[in-house]
Formats: C-alpha cells, structure tokens, sequence
C-alpha cells in the first residue's frame, strides 16, 4: 500500500475513488493516521492522473467537522444525545426482535443509496440482513430513482437484470448517446476513466458521436446535438427500426440467430415510420432515416441511454428499444458495437442461468404489498415506501433501516416519507452526516468513508470498457467511533441471533472464527471473485495471478486483465435456455400501445427534465466547501422564449408548479434547449440536518414535482417518474 515515505510520519497510499463509477486512481497524503490530501494517482492504467473536482474535495468529507462519529439517539425534543454502541445496538436489537416476533418480517424496511453500491461488503449486509429476517421484509435502494426499468429491460431480453450491454468505447465509431451527459456524470453503468478522451478519440479515429437530448448538454456541446422532446425516446426509437425494417437493414437470418421474435418486433414497430412521430419528437423525419441508415451500415457502432431514457414513463421500453435497435442494426456483441462484460470465471454461465431463474421468479412471486409490482434484484420501488410505511394492514413498515441514502430528498414526494418516518416505532439510519432522513430517526449509528475501509468494486466488474482489477486497503482509520455498515450490521444479526435461521447459522460460523482472532467477513467472497475471474491465481493454479492481497500488495494501481471485452459471448449474457434474446413480451406491446393513448393534464405546457452538475454527487456532497464556493444551489434551466413569452427574466425567482407539487428558484435562460423544456438539478433542498453548509444553501428539491402515487410509477418496472413531468413556470 505506502509508496514511499517522505518523512517518519507522512505516507502516500495509493487507492481509488468510489464516489462515481469512474473509479480514478487516487494517492492519498496521510500522516499519523489522519488524510491531509488525495491526488490523482499518475500511474493508475486508465485514469492516468486524472481526478475530478469532487475526488479532490473527498479529504474535506472525511475530515468533515460536521460528520457524525459517534452513535445517537433522538430525544423526544428532536435532538440527540451521544450513546455508546453497546447501548445502541442492544437497544436496536431488542425492539427490532420484538417487532420480528409480534409482525413478522413484513413488518420491517430496509433502504440502501447509491454509495452502497461502491463497496463489496455493504449490498451483501443489506441483502443478508433483509433476507434474513425473511422473505417479506421490504427491500429498497436508490435504483428504483435511476436503473430499475434498465434492469427490467434485460430481465425480458436477456432473463436476467444485471445483463446490460455498454458501449465498446475503445473500438466506437459511430456512438449515439441518450439521456446521459458523460463529460459531467463520468459514466454511469460504464466504468471508462478520462471518458472526455475516449469520446474524443471516437472523432480523432474518423468516427462520431452523437448525443440525443432535450438540452445541450456538456456532453452535446463537444459533439453532434440532436434535440429531442422530453420523454418521447421511445416513439423516436420504434421509427429507426421502422426504417431498419421497412429499408431492408436487418440481416433477418444474422438476427434470428441471436433473438427471438424479430418478426413480432418488426410488426410493432411498422406503424411508426419518422414522419409520424417526428411531431411528438421533434426529429426532422430525414434525420432519423439517415441515422438508422448510419447505425445499420457502420460495423462499430453502438447507442447508450442512461437516467434520461430510464426515468420517464416508458422506461423500460425504451430500455429495450435501445437494445432492439443495436441488435437490428446488427451491432450488438461485435467489437465496437454494444457489448457485454463479464468477469470470466468458470462456469459463469450455468452460475447466471441459475441466478437469471431466481431472479425471474422472484419478480414473478413476490410484489409490493403497495401498487402490486414485481420484486427488481430483490428490491421493491422506494417510491412506495411512504405508503407501505403509513397503510395499516399486513406487512405495514413499522421499523426502517436505511443506509447510506437519503430518500427524503431522492424520492418523489420525498417529504411523505419524513412525517412516516415519524410515525415508526423504530427507525435507524447509518450514514456520515445528519441528513435531512437521517435527523427524523430514532438512531443515527456513524459509518466509516470510503479510505477508512478496504475495497474492491465487485458489482462495476462487468461495466469497465477495459476489463480492470483494483483493490485497497483502508488508508486512515475510521474517525471517532465510526464503523463500516458490513460491521454494524454483522453485530445487529449476532444480537439477534435466536431470530431466524439465517441469523444463527451466521452465529455458527462467527464461533470459529472468533477462534482463530478473525471478524466474519465477505472479504473471502471478494477475493474469491478476483481470483477466479479473468486475470486471477486460479487459488494457485495460475502463476502470477491476482487475489486481493496481490492487488493490494504487488498492484496497488491496478491491472489490466484484457485489452478489450470479449464480444461474441451472447450465449453467456443470455441465460433463457438456449442462449437467445426474447424480444417478444406482452409488457412491452402494452408500453407500445399506451404510447398512443397518453392524456396530459392541462395547464401544465412546460416538461421537467433533470440535469447533473459538476461539483454535486446526488445529495450527499453539499457540505464540502471546496464544491460550495460561489453561487452554489440549482436553477432552474429554461428555454429563452418560453420564458419571454411569461414575462420572466434571466435570474429572476420563479415558481415551478406540477399537479403533484410546487417549488421556487432562480431560473437561468438559454437558446440550449428544446423550447417547452425546464432542466433542474435533482439532490438539493437540505434544511433540518447537521451538515451546516449544506443547510445554508438549501436549495429547492426537484422531486416536490414527483408523484407518489402507483399510477404515475413507470408500470412494468415500479421505476419513479422523474422527467417529462409536466410543469408550468411563474414569475414570482
Ligand atoms: S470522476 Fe468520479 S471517480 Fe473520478 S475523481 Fe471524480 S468522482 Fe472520483
């Protein structure tokens, strides 16, 4: 882990960023146990000295004043008093049991953010301890705001979510890109350190890229920008493969190779040729059959969608649109087309097989007691959580765990989920900060930052563009009393041991593990993955190959294991019996046919998309300085002329009203958007936490113009609605 030393105190200790999928190389100035400073890290392979502004500031949230680090507990006032974890966690315990014993597993919640999903150890405590205490507990996690319809869209495809094809960014060169900002977001579901460079290299090699969306983003204004009307991908999508179909672009025979039910897709898609939907779209119909034609023609070429194609109300098909086409345009599992990443372990295909039938069945069995849909990777939609928590009847919420998140400010409504919150018998949050849902519950238990626990980012294996290998060690301790969330959660079972099975089999293999001075750890998991997966020791069977401890010891920047993903390994991504794609599903002819009978309510002419900013991470980065100075807080982005025609200027206060809700904030103007269309930043709106900063900014929060309600959750997935909400803007 140290490099070097420059003094006797002072060490630099190389480790990566987690706060973003990029995952930059980071080397982090430490002396006497405390983090002075982070540097990108100049000999990572793929970051190669590059760290955003938010990886720099990271020392300021680990050394963070306002931190939480010791445990509390609410008083009856609102406040908190300091208690040891003894106290807290024997209390937890007890009233925990009790609510298990007279409720049953229905009667408990667990919600899990985004940050969890940057750890190896913290999804399997969540997944444990929920499924633990029994299959009816209630499951949540931030994907529900940002992945869900994407996962259903591969469950149908590919039978199993957690088949999503990325981009061959190394080898593109015709990319379309669709409700995602990568020059901001660095990537999502796609882990491509210095993406900006690799987008560029696309144009330097002859190649282009082109991004689709409602603004110019960041992203668009480097490239080729094709406006689009919110939420209406879905129609533009179904009119290129209209023209791949009507044109005669698809290899009919290549394609029933890979899929079934091309014929049953192509009859759906016959009745949107561009000219009827360039209306709704706004694409010049010309445009369209041009693009169709290039993305058929060209033999690397790819289309990637993200957040802005997921969270509309055709999520999931357009999920499955974005598949379709690349399939079609016979770009799918080809050097540089879209391509599926995979770890490479023995018999990883019988492993997902048996996990895509689980999974499927899961869906199938077990729905939300609220709004009745499936189960996604476990998990239930989080924008339901208020209502489970406040229905009486069987399986009501009546004690909440949640970890790392802050769904009152990320999920529709979010306000709802506080005064439930409220109105639980027990409700416990591990997080770093007093947020604006962790300060409404009844403990609030410290939890350890990234460079204060080891590490090896498991569920990115599968996105990297460059198929990569890194690991850490922690490099400073954890401040205070802080823990990290496997730990806490492993001595909450071990309290409640006599409670289920799960929990005292757990206990059984903790005994002998104590013998030998050692905590009960997934860390073997981990390293069982590196070591089985491309590039790994094979438990000694390959010579020079990775583990954990050969990462972090003999490469601690990391390592290479592939020039490039492997394509042609459908049979694997695939995991119906026969290894092809099924494009043929009742859902997804329903999603088309509701496409036609759209009703919008009246009085609200403007659509809200949502946007990303450089120096903000979701919610959870607002109280660093560094990404404070200046005139921080979102605005809301509108289109010049819309704005005209309301009277209102550039900077003024204004009034954002929805038939779920209404907020006031300043308003930017600019041509860089589609006229009809208000961008604001989601993540803002802090008041009533710890994280002093962050509360003095405050901020509007977006998703006030969210519904709750099961009728306005995208239908096949539960996945929230968050762009293309119809608003209206008033000067105030
Ligand atoms: S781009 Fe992402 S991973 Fe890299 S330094 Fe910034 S936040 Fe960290």
């Amino acid at each position: 882990m140290t490099d070097h030393k420059t003094d006797h105190k002072t060490e630099h200790k190389i480790t990566y960023c987690r706060i973003c999928e990029s995952l930059c190389g980071m080397v982090a100035e430490v002396q006497d146990g405390r983090l002075l400073s982070l540097r990108p890290d100049k000999d990572h392979p793929l970051s190669t000295g590059f760290a955003c502004q938010k990886g720099i500031a990271f020392t300021e949230v680990v050394n963070d004043p306002d931190r939480v680090t010791t445990p509390l507990r609410r008083r009856p006032d609102g406040g908190f008093d300091e208690v040891s974890w003894q106290d807290a966690l024997s209390d937890i315990a007890a009233r925990l049991s009790e609510i298990h014993r007279r409720h049953g597993s229905g009667a408990i919640g667990c919600y899990f953010g985004n940050p969890a999903a940057f750890s190896y150890a913290h999804p399997l405590a969540m997944m444990l301890f929920s499924h633990g205490l029994g299959f009816g507990t209630h499951l949540y996690s931030a994907s529900s705001q940002d992945t869900h319809s994407r996962f259903m869209a591969s469950q149908l495809l590919y039978g199993i979510p957690s088949t999503v094809p990325i981009p061959d960014l190394n080898r593109n060169r015709l990319l379309v890109v669709m409700g995602a900002n990568p020059l901001v977001s660095h990537g999502s579901v796609l882990t491509a350190p210095r993406i900006r460079e690799r987008l560029q290299a696309i144009v330097r090699r002859g190649g282009r890229v082109v991004v689709i969306d409602p603004r110019r983003t960041e992203t668009a204004a480097q490239f080729d920008w094709l406006p689009i009307t919110p939420d209406t991908d879905a129609l533009m999508l179904l009119s290129l493969l209209q023209v791949m179909f009507a044109e005669g672009l698809v290899d009919y025979d290549r394609i029933s190779g890979q899929a079934r039910g091309v014929e049953w897709l192509a009859d759906r898609c016959a009745a949107f040729p561009p000219e009827s939907t360039a209306s709704a779209t706004g694409i010049d119909p010309s445009v369209l059959r041009t693009l169709a034609r290039d993305l058929a023609s060209t033999p690397e070429a790819a289309v990637y969608g993200r957040i802005g194609t997921c969270a509309g109300r055709s999520g999931t098909l357009t999920s499955y649109l974005i598949d379709a086409v690349n399939l079609c345009a016979g770009n799918l599992d080809v050097p540089g087309g879209s391509v599926f990443g995979e770890l490479g372990v023995p018999g990883e295909r019988w492993v997902m097989r048996a996990l895509g039938a689980v999974l499927r069945y899961d869906h199938r069995r077990h729905t939300s007691r609220i709004g009745g849909f499936g189960n996604m990777i476990r998990t239930e939609p989080a924008t339901m959580m208020a209502a489970e928590m406040t229905t009486p009847g069987e399986r009501q919420i009546r004690a909440l765990i949640v970890s790392a998140g802050n769904p009152v400010l990320s999920v529709p409504n979010g306000a709802e989920i506080r005064t439930a919150i409220g109105g639980l018998e027990l409700s416990v949050a591990l997080d770093l900060y007093l947020t604006e849902t962790s300060s409404a519950c009844d403990y609030v238990l410290p939890t350890t930052t990234m460079y204060e626990r080891d590490d090896f980012p498991l569920p990115f294996q599968t996105f990297h563009v460059t198929p990569f290998r890194q690991a850490t060690e922690a490099v400073v301790p954890p401040r205070g009393q802080a823990r990290a969330e496997w730990d806490i959660i492993d001595d909450l079972m071990s309290r409640m041991a006599r409670r289920t099975p799960v929990f005292a089999a757990l206990a059984a293999l903790r005994a002998p593990a104590r013998l030998l001075g050692r905590r009960l750890s997934p860390r073997p998991f981990a390293d069982a993955v590196i070591r089985l997966s491309r590039g790994g020791d094979l438990f000694g069977l390959r010579r020079g190959g990775l583990s954990f401890a050969a990462l972090v010891g003999g490469n601690p920047h990391g390592a290479i294991v592939a020039d490039q993903i492997r394509t042609n390994v459908l049979n694997n991504a695939v995991t119906y019996p026969g290894g092809r794609i099924r494009l043929r599903h009742s859902e997804i002819g329903v999603e088309i046919d509701r496409l036609a009978s759209r009703q919008d309510p009246a009085g609200f002419p403007l659509r809200l998309i949502g946007m990303r900013d450089t120096r903000s991470e979701n919610s959870w980065m607002h109280n660093a300085p560094l990404l404070m100075r200046g005139d921080r807080g979102p605005r809301a982005v509108m289109n010049a002329a819309d704005a005209a025609a309301r009277g209102i200027g550039d900077g003024d206060e204004v009034a954002v009203r929805s038939p779920f809700g209404k907020i006031a904030l300043p308003v930017s103007l600019t041509e860089d958007i589609v006229a009809g269309t208000v961008a604001i930043p989601h993540g803002w709106g802090h008041r009533g936490g710890g994280w002093q900063l962050a509360n003095r900014v405050g901020g509007a929060n977006v998703n006030e113009l969210t519904s709750s309600d099961p009728g306005d959750v995208e239908a096949v997935s539960g996945m929230a609605w968050l762009t293309g909400v119809p608003i209206e803007v008033e000067r105030t």
